[in-house]
Order: C-alpha cells, then sequence, then structure tokens
C-alpha cells in the first residue's frame, strides 16, 4: 500500500474527534493540535470557568431554600409589626398637621386618639394609652406641639418597654422632612 493510498490515508486518522482538523483549522479542543503549554492554559480556564459555574449554582440553591425558609409575608400582624405600622401612621399624621389647625381639626385629631386608644388591637397596649392620655392630655395647637407630644408618649412606651429614647428634636427629619444628611432624598 502507497502513501498516497486513499484508504491509508483514512486509516492514519483518529478514529476519535479530537485530533481532528475542521476544515483545516486545528480543533481548540485538540491536544495534539497545541503545544503542550497552551493546551494546559485552555484546560485551567475551562475548569475556572466550570468551578465559578458549581459555586453559582451552589449559593443560587441556597438562596431558594433560604426563601423557603423565609415567614410567608401576608400574615396577620403580629403585636411587633401593628406596632411599627401604627407609629408610622401616627407620626406621619402629626407630621403633616396643620400649623394653625381649625378647631374641627383639632376636635378630629383629638377624637382619633381617643378611639385608637378604646380600639387598638392589642388589649394591655391599649389600656395603658388610655392612662396615658389621661395623665398627658394630647397636645393638638399645632404641628409642632402634636409631633412634639406624640413623640415624648411614643418614648414613655419605649421606656416602659427598655427600648433606647428617641431625639425629640430630630422628630421632624424622622418623619416629615428626611435626614438633613440627605440620606432619605
Ligand atoms: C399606641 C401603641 C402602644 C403600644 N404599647 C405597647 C405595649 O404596651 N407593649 C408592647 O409590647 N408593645 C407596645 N406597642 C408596640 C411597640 O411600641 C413597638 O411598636 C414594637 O415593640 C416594635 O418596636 P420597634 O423597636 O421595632 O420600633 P417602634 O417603637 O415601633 O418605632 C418605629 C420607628 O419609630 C421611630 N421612633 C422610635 N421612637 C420614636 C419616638 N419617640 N418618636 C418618634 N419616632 C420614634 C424609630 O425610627 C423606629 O424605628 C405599642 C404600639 C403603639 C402604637
Amino acid at each position: 500500500m502507497s502513501e498516497t493510498d486513499p484508504s491509508s490515508f483514512r486509516r492514519q486518522q483518529p478514529e476519535h474527534g479530537f485530533a481532528s482538523h475542521r476544515q483545516g483549522k486545528p480543533d481548540s479542543n485538540c491536544r495534539t493540535c497545541n503545544d503542550f503549554k497552551s493546551w494546559s492554559k485552555q484546560q485551567r480556564i475551562i475548569s475556572n470557568v466550570q468551578n465559578s459555574k458549581d459555586k453559582h449554582m451552589a449559593a443560587a440553591e441556597k438562596l431558594t431554600v433560604n426563601a423557603a425558609e423565609l415567614p410567608r409575608e401576608d400574615c396577620p400582624l403580629d403585636k411587633v409589626s401593628l406596632g411599627i405600622s401604627t407609629w408610622g401612621l401616627l407620626h406621619t399624621m402629626a407630621a403633616f398637621y396643620s400649623d394653625n389647625p381649625t378647631d374641627n381639626e383639632k376636635r378630629d385629631m383629638k377624637s382619633f386618639f381617643e378611639v385608637l386608644s378604646r380600639l387598638y388591637p392589642c388589649e394591655f397596649c391599649a389600656k395603658d394609652f388610655r392612662t396615658d392620655l389621661t395623665v398627658n392630655p394630647i397636645n393638638v395647637n399645632s404641628q409642632k406641639e402634636l409631633s412634639s407630644w406624640l413623640c415624648m408618649f411614643h418614648n414613655r412606651v419605649n421606656d416602659k418597654l427598655g427600648k433606647p429614647l428617641f431625639d425629640c428634636s430630630k422628630v421632624n427629619e424622622r418623619w416629615r422632612d428626611g435626614w438633613l444628611d440627605g440620606s432619605c432624598d
């Protein structure tokens, strides 16, 4: 069989794909088509890509598991969530109360707090709320006075619960204007 015999040529071609030349171009996965240095560099890149893919998938899997362990968000409010939401409403109402309220506005705001202290859906909180309103009557004369009164009322509850007291000179920054450093803008 001569060197030019087509059957001999076919036999010299490897049967597996890795040594093939496609359309005259060296196959990039072919170890024998590249020098060993470039081949091993290429293998390291492939391995790094695979490793980072694996890490990414493991992290994504972990996140899915953690999300499944989180409590649902559409459950009835407990005392803490109810408190946070209620303070948010009360302080915001005070923040946007008039500087020169009419008699009607004053009466409505006073009634609102009185009714809330009777209907607040945490019995012992409501009981203390009513007592506090008697001892420290609400001040509805202006936005500044109402916000300040409410801040002090909230601080009395904070104190009772062993929480830190809020600096009432910053009540409008917290609930109306945003912090002076611009972090709420
Ligand atoms: C009328 C009322 C009575 C309550 N009584 C009780 C009770 O008797 N027992 C009980 O266990 N829980 C009670 N709560 C719930 C309790 O006050 C808290 O809401 C809850 O414990 C969650 O507290 P928190 O630390 O997350 O922030 P919260 O106290 O809810 O405060 C919410 C946010 O208000 C701001 N803030 C804090 N203090 C002041 C302040 N003085 N002035 C202005 N802003 C402030 C802070 O930015 C804070 O993150 C009551 C809630 C209300 C509305």
